[in-house]
């Protein structure tokens, strides 16, 4: 594969202002384990909105995009392995995790709680492409890769569609689920209906949860819950008060409550109400509030007395990725995340893309960077 000099990427310089296409150099030269990959999907999610509004402190100029395949165009002289070892070639189809640890803070090396290293940064979130390598987020042709990334190579039973419908939503939950350590035929209440929500709602099933409640909307994407396993949906529109929502979960969890309850919507005041679904001694699980949404009011005599565990985790690890892309593969048809994908892009087409997906007028949006949207 031969690399053009260029390629174009689109760029947020300012926040609140459309992106702008630019063209970047491609590396002349790479160190070994580094990677040039041309993309080929590159996923639209909820979090670049709200990076595109300024609410999360991040450096400009910046290229979003943390959702993304592409295959394999130049690799360093010594070559470069995947995740677990193989060695990687030109023309790989690959996924790769966008979070860099410095794997010697004290979070990666003494508490193994890499998700919260001190010195974490992440393609398409908060590495500015500013400098060279400048290729450093998804919503380009290419994407440049240092060689501390993990990536992965995609099966070819695996559509990148499934791998980018999926995307940041089901690793974050395979994560928090892991910590949740939820027993086979719990109850569960998933709290959202949107890609964290669905992606955590696929996993309680696959884990045995019975019955499997969501508490969410709009209809179409409760329509895709009841598809993905959900026994009961619950619509927000249909029943706005929550004591007559809580009142159809007593009566699915034979009066007393859920087992597990995974929050979902980055909404404060839900979790109060998630507190209330719990059944006593249950688990609940806040996934939703990767954004800081602000304060809510909560009662902390409800955990005392009702002796629940809550717990909390933050993006995704490496390991979580090969959870994922192996369910992915095996579990296709039950849990088809690939049909999420509504919408396609063009680069130049990017801030369509982003106001369809700020507006919810989209399952899942992608840009397709090189060739036809
Ligand atoms: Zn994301
Ligand atoms: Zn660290």
């Amino acid at each position: 594969m031969s690399l053009p000099g260029t390629c174009q990427c689109a760029v947020m310089d300012a926040f609140n202002r459309p992106l702008a296409l630019r063209e970047f150099p491609l590396p002349e030269r790479l160190e070994p384990g580094e990677l040039i990959v041309e993309v080929d999907l590159s996923g639209i999610c909820g979090t670049d909105v709200h990076l595109h509004k300024g609410q999360l402190a991040i450096p400009l100029p910046l290229i979003l995009g943390h959702e993304t395949t592409g295959r394999i165009a130049a690799l360093g002289d010594s070559g470069a392995t995947d995740f677990v070892g193989r060695p990687l070639r030109i023309g790989d189809r690959i996924a790769f995790t966008v979070g860099r640890t410095c794997r010697s803070c004290r979070y990666c090396r003494v508490y193994r709680l890499p998700s919260r290293c001190e010195k974490r940064s992440a393609y398409g979130v908060n590495i500015s492409c500013r400098q060279a390598p400048h290729l450093l987020g998804g919503y380009g042709q290419y994407h440049f890769l240092y060689a501390d990334t993990a990536v992965f190579r995609l099966p070819d039973d695996l559509p990148s569609e499934a791998v980018v419908g999926a995307g940041c939503a089901l690793v974050t939950a395979i994560h928090g689920f892991e910590k949740l350590a939820m027993q086979w035929a719990e109850s569960v209440v998933i709290q959202g209906a949107g890609p964290v929500g669905l992606a955590a709602l696929a996993i309680a099933k696959e884990a045995g949860a019975r019955p499997l409640i969501v508490v969410g909307g709009p209809r179409d994407r409760l329509e895709r819950c009841r598809r993905f396993g959900a026994d009961l949906t619950i619509d927000i529109d249909e029943v706005p008060d929550p004591d007559a929502r809580r009142r159809l979960v007593l009566d699915a969890t034979g009066g007393i409550g859920a087992d597990v309850v995974v929050e979902c919507v980055g909404i404060p005041n839900a979790v109060a109400e998630g507190w209330d679904l719990c059944r006593d001694g249950g688990k609940y699980l806040v996934l939703g509030h990767y954004g800081d949404a602000g304060p809510t009011m909560l009662n902390p005599h409800v955990i005392t007395r009702k002796e629940l565990t809550v717990l909390g985790t933050w993006g995704s690890e490496p390991q979580h990725w090969i959870t994922s892309l192996e369910f992915l593969r095996t579990r296709r048809d039950a849990y088809p995340f690939h049909e999420l994908i509504t919408h396609r892009f063009s680069l130049a087409q990017a801030n369509e893309a982003l106001a369809a997906v700020a507006d919810w007028q989209t399952g899942k949006a992608v840009i397709v960077p090189n060739g036809q949207a």
